[in-house]
């Protein structure tokens, strides 16, 4: 099963794509992720995208599709994934359909994570990362055993930089300038589903799951 996730940032598309991935046994693909592991390592991929990543903006979409790209030719990656913040632009949609088709694949189905603008400052704000392993967590939402520490690692848990309402504004502006088209390029696709993230994350998996069957 070939799976993208779409949706504003802050509206669960990273809590839904891990729990996706476990369920079904496939790799959980998160761009974000992976720019900020290249951030933590040092790498010269991380030095360029904390440029775009610290002010909201995207990064290039040359730095960001061969990544993907080369991602999903992996071995763990032949029975299917699930994309999580990609593809984020119209360029990026087409890089994956035309490297999909030189092997006679397509995606299967790109699930819309809808949640009002309103609602996402406040999931940012109270977001927190781990440290240790990248587990998202919510303050109020969906909190850890213990204040401040990883269930899954005991690592420790931080707001993101660009996690501050400033810069989740400029995402937003960002978001709907440059992701929001490609609900309808794959509504035309044929295979865009929608599923109401503003109800609780069990919920909002169960709606996801009758539909992947
Ligand atoms: P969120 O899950 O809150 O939407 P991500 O972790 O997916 O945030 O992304 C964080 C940042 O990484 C983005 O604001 C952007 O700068 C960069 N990024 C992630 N994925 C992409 C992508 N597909 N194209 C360009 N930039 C990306
Ligand atoms: P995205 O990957 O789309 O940026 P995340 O999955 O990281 O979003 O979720 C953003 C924040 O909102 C996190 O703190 C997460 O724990 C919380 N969250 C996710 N889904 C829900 C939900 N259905 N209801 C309330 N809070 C949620
Ligand atoms: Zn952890």
């Amino acid at each position: 099963m070939k799976i993208i996730m779409l949706g504003a940032p802050g509206a669960g598309k990273g809590t839904q794509a891990k729990k996706i991935a476990a369920k079904y046994g496939i790799p959980h693909i998160s761009t974000g992720d992976i720019f900020r592991a290249n951030l933590k390592q040092g790498t010269e991929l991380g030095k360029k995208a904390k440029v775009y990543m610290d002010q909201g903006l995207l990064v290039p979409d040359e730095l960001t599709c061969d990544l993907v790209v080369d991602r999903i030719s992996q071995p763990d990656a032949v029975n299917g994934y699930v994309l999580d913040g990609f593809p984020r632009t119209i360029p990026q949609a087409e890089c994956l359909t035309n490297a999909l088709k030189e092997r006679n694949e397509s995606m299967d189905i790109a699930i819309d994570v809808t949640v009002p603008d309103e609602n996402i400052i406040n999931r940012m704000s109270g977001r927190r990362a781990c440290l240790g392993c990248g587990a998202t967590y919510h303050i109020e939402f969906n909190p850890t055993k213990t204040e401040g520490v990883c269930d899954a690692c005991g690592g420790e848990l931080v707001l993101r930089d660009d996690d501050k309402p400033e810069t989740v504004k400029k995402r937003l502006d960002v978001y709907h300038a440059q992701t929001q088209p490609l609900i309808d390029y794959y509504t035309k696709a044929g295979i865009l589903y929608s599923v109401d993230g503003t109800q609780d994350i069990d919920k909002v998996f169960e709606d996801i799951t009758k539909k992947l069957g």
